[in-house]
Formats: structure tokens, sequence, C-alpha cells
């Protein structure tokens, strides 16, 4: 098995009659960045969300670091060193942005965050430093004290990222980190995930878009129709026959 990070192995997953993922087996290696590529509705968030313990497989197993994790809660698994952003930002609109930064290193030396907790945040001088420090990081430092909810879309994704990289997890999945961004905020976003890329995190990014990718990804394995249908380069995947159809229909 390598030095893998992350292993899938055999993964089924149906809803309601529709078989969302199929005969999925997949190795994330030790820092290198995966790409997942594949046209809408071919299975890439139902992976995500297998992997992070929001949707149970129903057949098959997640390893991460030699220990299975299927059937651990979300939050455990985070807790473990998994960090994600969904397709969704999932932010605290009321709190300013350092604020939500703030929150999950607390809750990573603490445990789960109670909400009522939250206005006291501002306590840890050194959890605020290095919460400032990451905004910076991203590109937000400036806005620091904002409130969340003023965000552009595309500034919250970069928020919610900030919000991963506080955790200094061991790997961090990203689903379409530039969904509905401009050019210039998928272009900054682009160049912020390589800047990481260069610290050694090992990081999973989800994508249908194959071209954002390409500049990032060491292994590309493309998803059609709830299959692992193609694996290799960005240029070996590119150069396939069977990738090329997926993505016009074929
Ligand atoms: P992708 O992220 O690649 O666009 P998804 O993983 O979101 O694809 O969806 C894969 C398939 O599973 C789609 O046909 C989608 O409609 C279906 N699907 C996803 N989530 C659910 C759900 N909670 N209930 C029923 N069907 C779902
Ligand atoms: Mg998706």
């Amino acid at each position: 098995m390598g030095n893998a990070v992350l292993s899938v192995a055999d993964v089924q997953k149906n809803f309601a009659g529709l078989r969302a993922l199929s005969d999925i087996d997949l190795q994330i290696e030790e820092g290198k960045t995966h790409a997942i590529i594949g046209p809408n509705g071919a299975g890439k968030s139902t992976l995500l969300n297998v992997c992070v313990g929001r949707l149970a497989p129903d057949q098959g197993a997640v390893v991460f670091h030699g220990q299975v994790i299927t059937g651990k809660k979300p939050h455990e698994i985070n807790q473990l060193g998994i960090a994600r952003v969904f397709q969704t930002p999932e932010i605290f609109p009321d709190l300013t942005l350092l604020q939500n930064v703030m929150a999950p290193a607390y809750a990573r030396r603490d445990g789960p965050i109670r909400l009522n907790l939250l206005t006291r945040l501002d306590d840890d001088k050194d959890v605020r430093l290095e919460a400032e420090h990451i905004l910076e990081d991203v590109g937000l430092a400036a806005k620091r004290h904002d409130e969340a909810s003023a965000l552009s879309r595309g500034d919250k994704r970069r928020l919610e990222l900030a919000m991963c990289l506080v955790q200094h997890p061991k790997l961090l999945l990203l689903d379409e980190p530039t969904a509905g961004m401009s050019r210039l905020d998928t272009n900054r976003t682009i160049d912020l995930l390589k800047r990481i890329k260069e610290r050694g995190m090992t990081k999973v990014i989800i994508e249908h878009d194959m071209h954002v990718v390409f500049s990032l990804a060491d292994k590309v394995s493309v998803l059609a129709q709830g299959r692992i249908i193609a694996e290799g380069t960005p240029d070996e995947v590119r150069a396939d026959p069977k990738v090329q159809e997926a993505y016009l229909g074929g």
C-alpha cells in the first residue's frame, strides 16, 4: 500500500436505486495533491462525504493512516486530522473573520465547540496571532474584523480554507474550491493552493473543471457515473480517450 495517507477500498454507495459509487479503490499518497475530476453528477461529492463520515458507504472501507474510519462521526474524523472544504461554504455568518478562524483552532484543542463559547473567542493571544497570520496568508487580513456574512462568495471560500489551515490537518479535502468564483478569484485560489502544496500538506481536490486542477495535481483520478474510469498523471489522463468521451457526454 506504500505511503498512502488515505485508502478507499471497494466502496459502493446507493441512493434509493441510484448507484452513486461503484467499486471505488483509491490511494492518496503522503504530500501529494490528488485531483478527483469528473462531470457533474459523477459521484465526486458523494465520495468526499463518505471519506469524512457524512455518508456511510453500503460496502467497503476508508482507512486513514492505517486506521479504519468508516463508521466514525464527522467530528471524530476531523479530530484525527482530516479537514474539508465543502461545495457550499460552512462558516459562522455572524462572527468576524478572525473569530471564524479562531473557532476551529479552539475546537482542535478543546474538542467540539459549543456556540455559547464563541463570544469569548478573542481571549487567547496565541490562537489569535495564528488566526491573523493565516488570514494574511489567504489574503483576508484587511477584513479580519468584518462579519463573515458580508464577504463575497470567493472570499467566503477562502475564509473556509483558512478555517481548515488553522487545524494543521494531515489531509485536506477540497470540494470544488473555485466553484462560482470569478476568474480573478479562481487564479488567486489556485496560487494559494500552490503555496500550500509547497509546504507538503496532502490534499485531495475535487473539480468538475479539469483545467483548474491540471497545474496543481500530481495524480488525477477520473470519476464518471460512479466509477473510476482513468487514473494517472495530468498528462496521461488528458490524453485518455475515455476521459474525453466522459466529458463530452459520450
Ligand atoms: P458530483 O459531486 O460529482 O457532481 P454527487 O456526488 O453530488 O456528484 O452526486 C452523484 C449522484 O448521486 C447524482 O446523480 C446525484 O443526483 C445523486 N445524489 C447525491 N446525493 C444524493 C442524496 N443525498 N440523495 C439522493 N441522490 C443523491
Ligand atoms: Mg459535487
